[in-house]
């Protein structure tokens, strides 16, 4: 596996691949790697001849506050990682090849990115479009595969691509869950082993939604109030959200419809997860 850490040598890499006549498919990550951004690995393997896989800690999009400089590293045990699963490329920019001196350009989606993590943190997406523009600007891919984890993220990167017509395709991957149905989270390695215990709400809030739309529930209130009231009953657990949205625009739905998306945040203890679900209402 080759690391190549600047732009203009992975563009060089791209460019020799492309004229070959091969596909590159592209996995961005923070880094900290465990068997969800494996399988996202997986999935860009099966689209493609090549795999590029970037880890940047990007500070862009990190608030004030947040937890930019005590975000889980391991490079060592990652690249053994990427390396055992046939992976091509390791990109791995340092902030200042990132960022060089001068850097003044932001790249910003505007309506997908105002509600739900975007409410509570306002700079995030625009620091995420930021990096992923520049990162395909190097990496060159034909397919692109992020996690439905982040599926406010997705449904982002879907948006900057189709309106700044991005020439690659974004192709999204199902939520990779530990035994108990904990989405796996690099920012799981926070939680002490009590608030391990109790993150096991995140799953449980979202299947008691599910079920209930599953025995004909559509009420929105009622569907909200169950989902928050298995979260409220454990006292390490603050929300910050619990929402059911439309799936494309994100904005809250008054009714629930063929795919309505339940999707929450909460801190557990000083850590803040994500999670969500498609609720169908079709049987
Ligand atoms: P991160 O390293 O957290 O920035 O995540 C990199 C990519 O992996 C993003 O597209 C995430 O949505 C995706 N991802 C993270 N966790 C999971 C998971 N449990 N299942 C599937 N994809 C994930």
């Amino acid at each position: 596996m080759q690391v190549i850490d600047c732009a203009p040598a992975m563009q060089a890499w791209a460019d020799r691949v492309r004229c070959s006549g091969q596909r590159i498919g592209f996995v961005p990550t923070m880094g900290y790697l465990h068997d969800g951004h494996l399988s996202l690995v997986q999935t860009a393997q099966r689209r493609c001849d090549r795999c590029v896989v970037s880890i940047f800690v990007n500070p862009l999009q990190f608030g004030a506050g947040e937890d930019l400089e005590r975000y889980p590293q391991d490079l060592d045990r990652d690249r053994r990682r990427l390396r055992d699963a046939g992976v091509d490329v390791l990109y791995l920019p340092s902030r200042t090849a990132m960022y060089r001196e001068n850097f003044q350009t932001e790249v910003l989606v505007s309506r997908v990115t105002q509600g739900l993590c975007g409410r509570s943190r306002p700079e995030h997406f625009r620091g995420v479009t930021t990096v992923v523009t520049k990162l395909f600007n190097a990496v060159k891919p034909h397919v692109a595969v992020f996690g439905e984890k982040d599926f406010q993220q997705l449904v982002t990167i879907r948006r900057l691509v189709a309106d700044l017509d991005f020439d690659v395709q974004i192709v999204g991957a199902p939520i990779f869950r530990e035994p108990d149905g904990l989405a796996m989270s690099s920012r799981n390695a926070y939680l002490s082993a009590e608030e391990r215990h109790a993150a096991g709400c995140l799953p449980r809030a979202l299947a008691v939604a599910k079920e209930a739309v599953t025995e004909g529930e559509r009420d929105v209130e009622t569907l909200l109030g169950k989902a928050r009231s298995v979260l409220d009953a454990e006292p390490t657990v603050r929300v910050d959200y619990v929402e059911l949205v439309d799936p494309d625009t994100m904005q809250r739905v008054p009714t629930i419809g063929n795919s309505t998306l339940l999707a929450l945040a909460v801190y557990v203890g000083r850590t803040r997860l994500i999670d969500n679900v498609m609720l169908d209402a079709v049987q």
